[in-house]
């Protein structure tokens, strides 16, 4: 049998410190010890904190019971807004994709999507990507960085913003956009505290999913973290040959220390993985992978889901995608063998719905 060579893992990127931090990279903590420096009280932090994520004002002036000279300080230190509003495209079911303009030019995608339960928020964390998956626009150009923790949750404060004009809440986050979030773990992590965070936006951990390619390390990393965030495995594959060909990152962790490092946070959490599968007319939704997908996942019953996924159209990549038939019959085959599988609903099929796309479509105008 022909297999891909493998390659040497990843080395790990540099994070991304912006020159001027914007006020939405610092913790409550971070927020103390640099009032405290800054010959200031400390419970400060808890009104600066209030006035960015519950009131979500959109300047340090309007931060009305500090003091003027402390407002004039944070001015002079902090960048406010991270984030410009550079499109925004709307959907019939409610869907809406923002492309935000970086300080530094680059632009990035958050979606925000309509549930019966809620609204949730699909938040991006590098510019580009470098995983490579054949299937993804939002690798095209391949990775320019990482973003800071504060260029992620501007992100989800920008969309709550635009859901208070109608009085609603951000309710759940799924960290799923551009970008392979375990590529720039630590401002990831970042990102999920405050996000959780009692005096913040306090998004519940268990209503946050991050979603990995399959950074090996950094999985057994997230299941030491000891933390109720819900986790995703992209598998698209049921075993390593076509794993390989599908995504590269494959050659860099293969699908067996893959499979164990899932079974460690198995053992370790008690908490269960849903398996992204995006399905792909042709190449990987045969009878066969749904069988062979279903005997790699027993053994991790009743922990492992399987989140079937019907491929979106990306222009540039030249996929098809699977019939209807076809994806209830794969979802069939993986329930007879007591897999739950679900069939993920389709946001935004009207706009530049896959993840990457409409940045793409503004990289090539420029
Ligand atoms: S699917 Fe995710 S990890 Fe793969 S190339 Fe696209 S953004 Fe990167």
């Amino acid at each position: 049998m022909f297999l891909l060579k493998p390659l040497k893992p990843l080395k790990p990127l540099e994070p991304y410190v912006p020159e001027t931090l914007s006020a939405y990279d610092l913790s409550l903590e971070d927020w103390q010890a640099w009032l405290k420096e800054n010959g200031e009280q400390s419970f400060r932090a808890g009104q600066v904190f209030d006035w960015l994520y519950v009131k979500r004002v959109g300047s340090f002036e309007e931060m009305s019971n500090l003091s003027k000279a402390l407002r004039d300080k944070l001015t002079s230190r902090f960048k406010f807004v991270s984030l410009k509003e550079i499109a925004r495209q709307e959907s019939k079911d409610g869907t809406v994709k923002f492309l935000f303009e970086l300080s530094d030019n680059n632009a990035i995608e958050t979606v925000i999507m309509k549930h019966d339960y809620g609204n949730s928020v699909c938040v991006t964390t590098q510019v580009g990507c470098r995983i490579g998956c054949t299937f993804c626009a939002s690798t095209l150009g391949g990775l320019k960085r990482n973003l800071s923790s504060g260029e992620i949750v501007a992100q989800v404060v920008q969309a709550q913003r635009l859901l208070d004009a109608t009085g609603e809440r951000v309710s759940s986050i799924v960290i799923m956009g551009i970008g392979e979030p375990f590529e720039n773990y630590e401002a990831m992590l970042k990102f999920l505290k405050l996000m959780n965070h009692e005096k913040g936006l306090n998004i519940g951990q268990r209503h946050i999913t991050v979603s990995t390619s399959g950074i090996v390390p950094n999985i057994y990393k997230f299941a030491d973290e000891n933390m109720q965030i819900n986790l995703a495995i992209s598998i698209h594959a049921p075993n390593d040959e076509l794993r390989s060909k599908l995504m590269p990152v494959n050659r860099r962790y293969p699908f067996a220390e893959l499979v164990e490092a899932c079974k460690y946070y198995l053992r370790t959490t008690g908490r269960r993985i849903t398996f992204e599968y995006a399905l792909m007319g042709g190449v990987n939704d045969a009878a066969e992978h749904a069988q062979e997908l279903a005997s790699v996942l027993k053994d991790m019953l009743p922990l492992a889901h399987v989140n079937l996924i019907p491929v979106n159209f990306v222009l540039e990549r030249d996929f098809k995608r699977t019939e209807r038939d076809d994806i209830f019959a794969f979802q069939r085959i993986l329930e007879k063998q007591n897999i739950p599988a679900t069939i993920r609903r389709e946001h935004g099929s009207d706009i530049a719905a896959a993840c990457g796309q409409l940045r793409a479509q503004h990289m090539e105008s420029q």
